[in-house]
This record gives C-alpha cells, sequence and structure tokens, in this order.
C-alpha cells in the first residue's frame, strides 16, 4: 500500500465515525498532514538525488566535466591556455592493453645500486641526493606495475648497499641477469647530471650503430614517449633517442658497459637532472618517481600491444646446415597468433625482410600465406658455425627481437665424431693429414 492510498482509507474511517470529542480529531487531522509531508518529501529527495546522480554520470561517462577540474574550462579554454610543465592528478590505473605484457620477462637495472661508492661527489647532487636511491625508488615502483599487468619483472638489484664489486663485474653482473633470465628487454634506470645547472631534459639510449639492434630502439621510442607524457619537462633536445657512440665513441670499448654486453634488446634511460634543482627537489619525491615509473610501464604497455616479432627455424630444426642446402624459417609477427580479426592476413612489410649470413645479404623468397622464408647457405660456406641473421618489420613498426639464428655448418657426413670411432680390428691406414676440424659441434 502507498502513502496516499493509506490516507485516503483513513479518511474515510474518520467521516464514518461520531465525533467523539474535538480534541482528538485535531490530533488525527495533524498527524495525517504530518504523515502526507513526510511521503512527499521522501519521494522528492529520492527523485532529486537519482536526477542529480544521472546527470553526473552522464556528464563524467561522455567526458563532458573532468573529475579533478582546475584552473580553465578544459572545453573553453584556448589551447595552450594550459601549462604543460603542471604535473596532473596522480593517478596510475593499468590500461587494459597493458594485457599484452602477460608473461613478458623485462629485466630493470637500478643505476649504480650497490656500485662503490667514490666519496662525497660520486653520483650525488649538491645538496646529497642520491642518483642510486631514485633510480631504485623508479625500479621498484616499476616492477610493481609490471606485476601488475602479469609481466615478469626482475630487478638486477634490489638493496642499496655496496656490493665490492670491480665496476667492469658489476656491469657484467647486470647485463647477464637479463641473459640468463632470456629477457625480452633490458632496462637501466638512470638520472642525469651535468655541470649547467640549468640542463634538465629526457634521453633514452640504445648501444651503438643505428643497425646494431633495430629492438632496442623500438622499445627505446616507446620508453621515450611514456617518460615525456609523465614528466612534462620543459626542455626536449633535438633527438633524446641516441646512440651510446655519443657518451662513449670508442674504439677501445665503446658505448655503456651495460648496454654492450647485454644479449637482449637493451636501453638505457636517463629520465632527468638530479644536478637542476627544481628536478632534484621533484626526484626527492616519492610520488614523482612513481610517476616516471608509470610512464616508463605505459610505453613498455604499448610496445607489448605493438606485438613483439621472431623468427624460427623450422627446416633443419637442429641447425645443422650444409653448404647449398635451402632452409625454411618461420616469420612471426607477435600479432597473429592472438587471433582476432585478420589474424590470416600477413602483417609483415615484405621489402623490410633482411636475410645476412655471416654478416652478407642472401637472396631468400616469402611465402606470405604460410609466413615462411626460403634461404639458401651460400655453396662456399666455411665448415663451422655460422650466423643467420633474419630481420623484418611490421605494421607496427616492430623489428625481430632476436634476429640471429646460430647455425652449424657442416661437410655433409652424418657425425665426424662416430665416423673416427673405428673398429680395432680394421687395418691402420697410413696416417694421413688431418683434416680441419669444426670450430665445435655444440
Ligand atoms: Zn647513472
Amino acid at each position: 500500500m502507498d502513502a496516499e492510498s493509506a490516507t485516503i482509507t483513513e479518511d474515510r474511517q474518520v467521516a464514518a465515525k461520531p465525533r467523539r470529542n474535538k480534541r482528538s480529531a485535531l490530533v488525527r487531522e495533524l498527524r495525517l498532514f504530518a504523515a502526507h509531508w513526510l511521503a512527499l518529501s521522501l519521494v522528492a529527495v529520492a527523485s532529486l538525488s537519482a536526477g542529480v546522480g544521472g546527470a553526473w554520470w552522464f556528464l563524467t561517462s561522455t567526458g563532458r566535466i573532468a573529475h579533478h577540474a582546475s584552473g580553465p574550462d578544459p572545453l573553453r579554454a584556448a589551447p595552450g591556455a594550459f601549462a604543460w610543465s603542471q604535473l596532473p592528478v596522480a593517478e596510475f590505473p593499468i590500461p587494459p592493453y597493458a594485457k599484452f605484457l602477460r608473461d613478458i620477462v623485462i629485466v630493470i637495472d637500478p643505476g649504480h645500486v650497490g656500485q662503490k661508492d667514490r666519496g662525497a661527489n660520486f653520483k650525488r647532487s649538491k645538496n646529497g641526493l642520491r642518483e642510486a636511491e631514485v633510480n631504485l625508488r623508479v625500479s621498484r615502483y616499476l616492477r610493481e606495475f609490471l606485476e601488475a599487468a602479469g609481466a615478469k619483472a626482475i630487478l638486477t638489484r634490489d638493496e642499496d648497499r655496496e656490493l665490492g664489486l670491480e665496476d667492469s663485474e658489476d656491469f657484467r653482473a647486470r647485463a647477464e641477469v637479463a641473459t640468463n633470465a632470456r629477457a625480452s628487454l633490458f632496462i637501466s634506470v638512470h638520472h642525469n647530471a651535468a655541470d649547467a645547472e640549468t640542463a634538465n631534459y629526457t634521453t633514452v639510449f640504445y648501444h651503438n650503430g643505428a643497425d646494431t639492434s633495430p629492438a632496442s630502439q623500438a622499445a627505446g621510442r616507446y620508453v621515450l614517449n611514456g617518460l615525456n607524457d609523465a614528466l612534462r619537462l620543459e626542455n626536449h633536445i633535438a633527438c633524446a633517442l641516441l646512440s651510446d657512440l655519443v657518451q662513449y665513441p670508442g674504439p677501445h670499448k665503446p658505448g655503456f658497459a651495460v648496454l654492450r654486453l647485454s644479449r637482449v634488446p637493451a636501453v638505457l634511460i636517463e629520465s632527468s637532472f638530479y644536478t637542476n634543482e627544481i628536478e632534484e627537489r621533484r626526484l626527492r619525491d616519492p610520488l614523482y618517481n612513481r610517476r616516471e615509473a608509470y610512464g616508463v610501464f605505459l610505453g613498455l604497455a604499448r610496445w607489448a600491444q605493438a606485438g613483439l616479432p621472431s623468427v624460427e627455424l623450422n627446416d633443419p630444426a637442429d641447425g645443422r646446415v650444409r653448404a647449398g642446402q635451402t632452409v625454411m624459417i618461420g616469420l612471426d609477427d607477435g600479432l597473429s597468433r592472438r587471433g582476432g580479426w585478420g589474424a590470416d592476413l600477413n602483417r609483415i612489410r615484405e621489402d623490410s625482410i633482411v636475410v645476412k649470413f655471416e654478416g652478407a645479404r642472401l637472396a631468400h623468397e616469402f611465402d606470405a600465406a604460410k609466413r615462411q622464408l626460403a634461404v639458401t647457405i651460400p655453396r662456399n660456406a666455411a665448415v663451422g658455425q655460422a650466423e643467420l641473421l633474419i630481420d623484418f618489420v611490421t605494421i607496427f613498426g616492430q623489428p625481430v627481437q632476436k634476429p640471429m639464428i646460430p647455425l652449424i655448418v657442416t661437410d655433409g657426413t652424418a657425425n665426424p665424431t662416430a665416423r673416427s670411432r673405428q673398429p680395432s680390428n680394421t687395418p691402420r691406414k697410413p696416417a694421413t693429414p688431418a683434416k680441419p676440424k669444426p670450430r665445435t659441434q655444440n
């Protein structure tokens, strides 16, 4: 029974009864009046809140008002009315496309953590902020974001204490973590220093020349974009994706040791400058460190979404080949195995396919339907270990992660080791000069 019909029923009952006394009738009237108004107010409050809530939902879900509006009206303000360097509200949602990071192994290297400390000025700001402590905070936050997305994130150093290693050993140990983990990426986290206190910008380094590791550069591009969005720095240099040769040109041990020693795609980030006083204050703030890690994380999520292409020797699968033999290599664009719309279409740019045997270009035949490559080993190929490089670019511009396929070129006999083990009753042959041995059979 609703409030109104209840009132009507009571009214009728009141009319039917003889008047006993005026006072009780008045009390009843007042009670009815109160009940009426209470019911009406409840209905009003309920509809008002439903209306306001609905309108709020509509406006926010259609993007008409910002959740955290401050400053000019985003709908009416002229482009440029907002200050780029004013950081937005800190929020770190895991985007749905970060699902493509699932099971990808990423090794994070907090620069200088555990390294021998060389006194008061070693990687410190003039106010005493240590680069290592900032690098470690950012690295830990990055691990947290990556793990939340289902990636396998490994830190080369997780504790801020000296390990007493010589530098060369220290760098080797860091790079080895990535090699042993068969990581898809090694990312060394650093912050920069300069004599000029005004300097403050982001750089991302890859190792050596433009052809050394396209996969490293691809990852570096995404990470740089993520950092740009997260840190909102005012200064940007002409080319922020840099070869490490600009820092250490060689010829002896060129580039950064951790990148040079890495056997997997690798980048080194110098996110910002701790020698810049304003930036140094920001770097002391864990929330700013978390913003930085989130920027790198978003970059990596987009990198993973673009797919990580790979190559595989299909025939012969054991990698033992003869000179003149045609081998078959499967090309994986890193996307088609996800299935879905267009998975049956070729997403490898045929003109981008490069095949090199021991550094020299080789002809190839590409079967776009099967995503398979036929390559003939040169007739003059020397017996022993050899490297076959297969690289290409997908529709996302992603190159092959690990383009090198190790081969063993044999002389065509089944097994040279077994051949030398002859039965003892066989007549001894006269000694002949030993054949040159293959470098190794393993
Ligand atoms: Zn550093």
